[in-house]
């Protein structure tokens, strides 16, 4: 049955630098949709482990009282005049950290964050409540399994890691962050390994979701790809 644009579910998961985000920021700009990156949540919370000096995964109970007190604000993203990576805007109290939790230290520790199961129930909460009125495309890696399960499109972005980290290192160019491309492709694989790993909620294509190869394709092929699966479920 056909639906309205304001009342779809878009899940959109894969592992880190398949391009999620950039697409997801895409078709949302396209189709008008609300663009939940709930990966920046994830980094959001290892932010405030690092930044309270957590020792972590020990010190979870910390954690969890200083994240059930939090607020946690994702705003859309403002072009950056001296670049074209646009990042949605992260407030964690009110602070804003949009570009804090981009460094390697939050990426190298955001895995563990992420495997702690309170961690997840409490933000699979939140992006349960953020996307409950639809006009949503939500991008992550359980969007379509657990936190949208029946979410009106699932689509599962992957791309090799070499591309992933060619990407991960523009990326990271653009906030005048300088990183070794053998680096950057080692601590994917290593977060490839954890997040399809982990026993909560590991990273999984749904069965009822379309599988893209993003390699050999352009951010605008990808874009219209899943905008022609939007527009099949759409009425106009
Ligand atoms: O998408 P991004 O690379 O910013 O995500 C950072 C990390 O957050 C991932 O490596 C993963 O461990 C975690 N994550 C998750 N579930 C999501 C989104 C992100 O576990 N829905």
């Amino acid at each position: 049955m056909k639906k309205e644009i304001s009342k779809l579910v878009i899940a959109l998961d894969g592992p880190a630098g398949a391009g999620k985000s950039t697409v997801a920021r895409l078709v949302a700009e396209r189709f008008g949709l609300t663009y939940i990156d709930t990966g920046a949540m994830y980094r959001a919370v290892t932010w405030l482990a690092l930044r309270h000096k957590l020792n972590m995964p020990n010190q979870q109970a910390e954690l969890m009282g200083l994240l059930l007190d939090a607020e946690i604000k994702l705003l859309p993203a403002e072009k950056r005049s001296d670049s074209n990576e646009t990042f949605q805007k992260v407030f964690l109290n009110e602070q804003e950290i949009t570009e804090q939790i981009r460094t390697p230290e939050i990426t190298q520790s955001v895995s563990i964050i992420s495997a702690i199961p309170e961690v997840r129930e409490h933000l699979v909460k939140l992006q349960q409540r953020m996307g409950a009125a639809g006009g949503v495309i939500l991008d992550g890696r359980d969007i379509g399994s657990t936190v949208f399960p029946k979410a009106d499109l699932k689509v599962f972005l992957v791309a090799s890691s070499q591309e992933r980290a060619l990407r991960r290192q523009k990326q990271l160019m653009s906030l005048n962050i300088d990183c070794k491309l053998q680096d950057i492709q080692n601590d994917i694989e290593k977060r490839d390994y954890l997040d399809y790993s982990r026993k909560v909620s590991p990273l999984r294509q749904a069965k009822d979701a379309i599988l893209v190869d993003t390699d050999n394709l352009s951010i605008d092929e990808v874009v219209n790809q899943i905008s022609h699966l939007i527009e099949d479920l759409t009425c106009s």
